[in-house]
């Protein structure tokens, strides 16, 4: 075990509270493409241009067709080891897991109380926000019958139940989060480039209120100079790295 494997299964065997921070590289082991790595391109499409809701209004069958490949893709996949551990660490020692994630790979691992930040790529809702079809509900059909699907209620479309780029947060979700990051001892950062906020912010929340901050992430990110450790490993390998010596301690 390398001197920075041992420091952060030190920091987790000493840490009362552990909160753990997820972005799209948890997944990339299952096959689900990161936005920014070399694969984030759909049709030489950028994702990033995809997921806002400028392009939605613009052509939302294109975005739709790009999202029942993802949903496709996804449903085939697995959660991978980085996933399972991570769940285990929620069940088993009272860790607090946030993900920006919306592949619902964490759930399918069975993490306890997730905190789903940018929602699930499995529920829609009306784009018209009809009275009976304003909130989330889960549609898990793919592919999907039409694109764009329809709204049952008023026949509008439906759009995915994710927050895009430029999309405020859920206000009580947002806070559920901040307030898991300012009251732990340890928090981990695991798979994401910390650009995207408000959820990049609660690195340097956590770190400002006293937190250990620990990055896994095979490359250097925005974030990497707020952690005290950082681990230039993926994910899956890390994690399992460090939760066989908490097991076998
Ligand atoms: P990102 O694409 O901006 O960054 C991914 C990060 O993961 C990079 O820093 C990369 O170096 C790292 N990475 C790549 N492979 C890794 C591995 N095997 N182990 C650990 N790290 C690895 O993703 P982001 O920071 O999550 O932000 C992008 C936004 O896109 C988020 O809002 C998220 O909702 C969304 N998104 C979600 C999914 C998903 O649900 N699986 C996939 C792509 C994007």
């Amino acid at each position: 075990m390398t001197a920075s494997l041992e420091a952060a299964a030190a920091a987790l065997r000493r840490s009362r509270a552990t909160t753990i921070l997820t972005g799209a590289g948890v997944s990339a082991a299952s096959g689900i493409p990161t936005f920014r790595g070399e694969d984030g391109l759909w049709r030489k499409v950028r994702a990033e241009t995809l997921a806002t809701p400028e392009a939605f209004e613009n052509d939302p069958k294109l975005v739709w067709e790009w999202y029942d490949w993802r949903r496709g893709m996804i449903r085939d996949a697995a959660p991978n080891p980085a996933h399972h551990v991570l769940a285990r660490w929620t069940r088993d020692h009272g860790a607090t897991l946030i993900t920006q994630n919306v592949d619902g790979l964490h759930e399918r691992a069975g993490a306890k109380d997730l905190i789903r930040l940018h929602g699930s790529i499995w529920h829609v809702r009306c784009w018209r926000r009809c009275a009976a079809g304003a909130d989330d509900w889960v549609n898990d059909t793919v592919p999907l019958e039409t694109l764009p699907p329809r709204c049952p209620h008023c026949g509008a479309m439906v759009r995915p139940g994710v927050v895009w780029f430029g999309e405020p947060l859920d206000a009580a979700i947002l806070d559920r989060a901040m307030t898991a990051a300012s009251s732990c001892d340890l928090f981990l950062t695991v798979g994401t480039s910390a650009v995207v906020y408000p959820a990049a912010g609660l690195i340097p929340h956590a770190k400002r209120a006293g937190a250990t901050v620990i990055e896994i992430n095979p490359d250097a990110t925005g974030a990497s100079s707020t952690a005290d450790i950082t681990l230039r490993m993926k994910a899956d390998e890390a994690l399992e790295a460090i939760d066989r010596s908490l097991v076998n301690r």
